[in-house]
């Protein structure tokens, strides 16, 4: 680490628990982000900001009025413009030494197997459940770790899914596919601007730790939070042996 990377990352080196071992390993870490909206917005701040060497972002959609409510990656002067260019503008603002991949486009399986297998650890900030269950599907199958997160109305969630662990259960454990419920869009329903923030920055947490090699997490745990009474809890959960996803792997 030369001078200049002391002295930014001197508030990490400064804890027991990152160093400078652990900040060197933030700073060779590869991780991918999809979804650059409410959630990947302060994910990819605090990650670029914190060192992760390099960072790919993944998101089809182009920055509107109506996200700038949530979404602070994002500028006034970037509507219009591809999200992941409007982010990789702010990332590289905050940290011009890390690099950013601006990948804009809906990434389909083929190509979220070749993502998700080039880096260290994947970040699910989409808004959907086809993503999500794409996502999970890739990361299980590269053994990659997942780092999910979720926020709708006032309701807000939060897990990792260590897939480098045997026997780790899966998203679709958690949330069967077939079983699932509506789907609750943020332009239909509504959504609380800072739970974004709050859910995004707790997914940019479990990252960094799991990169920095902290063995302390949310993985087997999923975190909800109730903004509007502002109650957090916590639940553990276990691998489905009918998971119709990860039980035969
Ligand atoms: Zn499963």
């Amino acid at each position: 680490m030369n001078d200049t990377q002391l002295q930014r990352y001197g508030r990490h080196i400064l804890l027991n628990e990152v160093g400078i071992e652990g900040q060197q390993r933030i700073l060779k870490a590869r991780i991918l982000i999809i979804g650059l909206g409410g959630l990947g917005s302060p994910a990819a701040l605090y990650l670029a900001a914190s060192g992760v060497g390099q960072i790919t972002l993944c998101d089809h959609d182009t920055v509107d009025l109506s996200n700038l409510q949530r979404q602070i990656a994002h500028r006034i002067s970037s509507i219009g413009l591809s999200k992941v260019l409007s982010a990789k503008a702010a990332m590289l603002e905050i940290n011009p030494d890390m690099d950013c991949i601006a990948l804009p486009l809906r990434a389909d399986s083929a190509q979220l197997d070749e993502l998700v297998s080039g880096n260290d650890a994947v970040l699910d900030c989409s808004d959907n459940f086809a993503t999500r269950y794409a996502i999970n599907r890739a990361c299980l199958t590269h053994r990659k770790p997942l780092i999910s997160g979720a926020a709708i109305l006032f309701s807000g969630q939060a897990s990792v899914f260590d897939f480098r662990q045997p026997g780790t259960a899966c998203y679709n454990c958690l949330f069967p596919e077939d079983s699932q419920s509506q789907e609750l869009r943020c332009a239909t329903t509504g959504v609380f601007s800072p739970l974004t923030g709050i859910i995004g920055t707790i997914q940019a947490a479990e990252t960094l730790k799991l990169l920095a090699g902290i063995d302390k997490g949310l993985s087997g745990r999923l975190l909800t939070i109730d903004a509007l009474n502002m109650n957090v809890r916590q639940s553990s959960f276990q691998k489905d042996p009918h998971c119709t996803t990860c039980s035969s792997k």
